[in-house]
C-alpha cells in the first residue's frame, strides 16, 4: 500500500489530479445539485477500487491515513476538477465519530459498511423547533430493555430518502438542568418498522430534503454512540474540520468562472458598468482565497483554528450569492429557464446555479450565526 504521506506535494497533486481528469465522469463535473446515489454509484465503485473513499480517515481503518496537508490537495483538486460531492455523510461524519467515540463492535460493523456505500448515511439533527438553537431538539428517545423508543419529527434531512441509515440526535433526558445535557447521538436503521420520510420540493424543483417521522421507532441499545445524555459533545466534535471547508472559495471561484463564460459569450466586458462590478467581485473572490489560505496554513501546521474562521464562511457564501445575483442579471430572460444553455459552446446553467446558492448562507450555521460568534468569542462584544 502507497504511504501517500511519504511522497513529495507537488507528486501527490499530480497522482490526485491524473487520477480525477481522467477517471471522473464529464457530466458530473460542476453539478448544481447534490447528487443521488445513482448517479454517483460508478465514480464511488472507482474510489473504493482505489482505496480513496475516506482521504482522512487512518488506514488500519481502510481510510488513505493523509496528513492534514494531503488531505487539503486532495480536496483542492477535487474542488479544482469539480468532482462533486458522493453520498459522503457517513464518511465525512459518522466515520470520524465512530472512529473517535465508538466501541470496537462498532467500528468492525458499521466501518466497512460506511466505505462501501451499503449504508448511505442522512443526517437527522434539525427539527421544526430546532434549527439553528439545535440543543432544543425534541424528538425522545426512552430506553425499554436493551432498546430506544423514538417518537419525534426530524426536517431538512438531505436526501433522506436516498439513504438506509440516520445519525440522529435525540432527548434522553428531558430533565436534564441543561437543554443541551440529555441528548444522545443514536444510529437508526431507515427500515425501521415506524417511519415515515417525506420527500420535500424545494424552490429548484428538486425534493432534495425530508422530513422524518418517528412513531414508536425501536432502535437497538447497541445503536448508542458514546455514552448515553453525551451526545452533544459529539455533535460539536463533529464541527471541528468542516467548519474551515464549508468556507472554501470553491463555490464562489467556479461561478466566477461561469460568469466570465457567460460576459464573453454575451460581450458584456464592453460595458464598463459590468465590467466594474465583475472586477470588485473578482477581487472579493480573490481576497477571500487568500484569507482561506491562511487558515488552511494553520491547519497544515495542526494549530487548531478559532472562532475566527465563521468569518469564512460568511465571505464565501456571500460572494458566492453576489457573483450570482449578477449571473443572472448577464443573462438577461435567459435566467428563467431551467437547466443547461449553450453560451458559444460553453454549456452553463444559470438558473440552477443562482438556486444552488441560495441556501449556503443558512446550513451549516446561518451566517446570522456566524455573526454572532464572531460578535461574542472574537469581538468579544456584549451579548
Ligand atoms: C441545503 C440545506 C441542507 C440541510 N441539510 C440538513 C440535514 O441533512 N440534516 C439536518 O438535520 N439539517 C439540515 N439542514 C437544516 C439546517 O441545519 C437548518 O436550516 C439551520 O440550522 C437553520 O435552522 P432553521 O432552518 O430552523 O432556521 P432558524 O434557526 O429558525 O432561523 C431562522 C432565521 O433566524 C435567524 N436566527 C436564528 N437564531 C438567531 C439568533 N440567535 N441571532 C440572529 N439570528 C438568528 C437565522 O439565521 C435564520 O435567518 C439543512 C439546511 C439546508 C438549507
Amino acid at each position: 500500500m502507497t504511504d501517500w504521506n511519504a511522497l513529495s506535494d507537488e507528486e501527490f497533486r499530480r497522482i490526485v489530479r491524473d487520477f480525477f481528469e481522467r477517471e471522473y465522469p464529464p457530466h458530473l463535473r460542476f453539478p448544481a445539485t447534490r447528487l443521488r446515489w445513482a448517479q454517483i454509484r460508478e465514480w464511488h465503485e472507482k474510489l473504493l477500487a482505489r482505496g480513496w473513499v475516506a482521504p482522512a480517515w487512518p488506514r488500519e481503518y481502510g481510510g488513505m491515513g493523509l496528513s492534514p496537508a494531503k488531505l487539503l490537495i486532495f480536496i483542492e483538486e477535487q474542488e479544482r476538477w469539480g468532482v462533486a460531492r458522493g453520498r459522503d455523510m457517513g464518511v465525512q461524519m459518522v466515520g470520524p465519530l465512530l472512529i473517535r467515540y465508538g466501541t470496537e463492535e462498532q467500528k468492525r460493523y458499521w466501518l466497512p459498511r460506511i466505505l462501501t456505500c451499503e449504508h448511505i448515511w442522512c443526517q437527522g439533527y434539525s427539527e421544526p423547533e430546532a434549527g439553528s438553537d439545535l440543543a432544543s431538539l425534541a424528538t425522545r428517545a426512552v430506553r425499554q430493555g436493551d432498546h430506544f423508543v423514538v417518537d419525534g419529527r426530524k426536517i431538512w434531512s438531505t436526501l433522506a430518502d436516498d439513504a438506509t441509515h440516520m445519525f440522529m440526535l435525540v432527548r434522553t433526558n428531558p430533565d436534564a438542568p441543561r437543554k443541551q445535557a440529555g441528548i444522545s447521538f443514536l444510529l437508526v436503521d431507515m427500515k425501521s418498522p415506524g417511519i415515515t420520510v417525506r420527500p420535500i420540493t424545494t424552490l429548484s424543483g428538486e425534493a432534495e430534503f425530508c422530513e422524518v417521522l418517528f412513531e414508536g421507532v425501536r432502535v437497538p441499545v447497541a445503536n448508542l454512540v458514546g455514552e448515553i445524555d453525551d451526545g452533544w459533545r459529539m455533535a460539536k466534535a463533529l464541527l471541528g474540520f468542516e467548519r474551515l471547508f464549508i468556507g472554501s472559495p470553491k463555490l464562489a471561484r467556479n461561478a466566477l468562472t461561469q460568469l466570465e463564460k457567460l460576459a464573453r459569450a454575451r460581450g458584456l466586458f464592453a460595458d464598463p458598468a459590468f465590467a466594474d462590478r465583475y472586477a470588485r467581485l473578482a477581487l472579493d473572490v480573490a481576497d477571500h482565497a487568500a484569507l482561506y489560505a491562511r487558515f488552511a496554513e494553520r491547519v497544515r501546521r495542526g494549530e487548531p483554528l478559532g472562532a475566527e474562521v465563521s468569518l469564512l464562511k460568511i465571505w464565501a457564501t456571500e460572494t458566492y450569492q453576489a457573483i450570482t445575483e449578477l449571473m443572472r442579471e448577464a443573462a438577461g430572460p435567459d435566467a428563467a429557464v431551467p437547466g443547461f444553455l449553450d453560451y458559444g459552446g460553453e454549456r452553463l446553467d444559470v438558473l440552477g446555479t443562482w438556486y444552488f446558492a441560495r441556501p449556503t448562507t443558512i446550513y451549516g450555521g446561518s451566517n446570522e450565526i456566524q455573526r454572532n460568534i464572531l460578535a461574542k468569542a472574537v469581538l468579544e462584544l456584549p451579548g
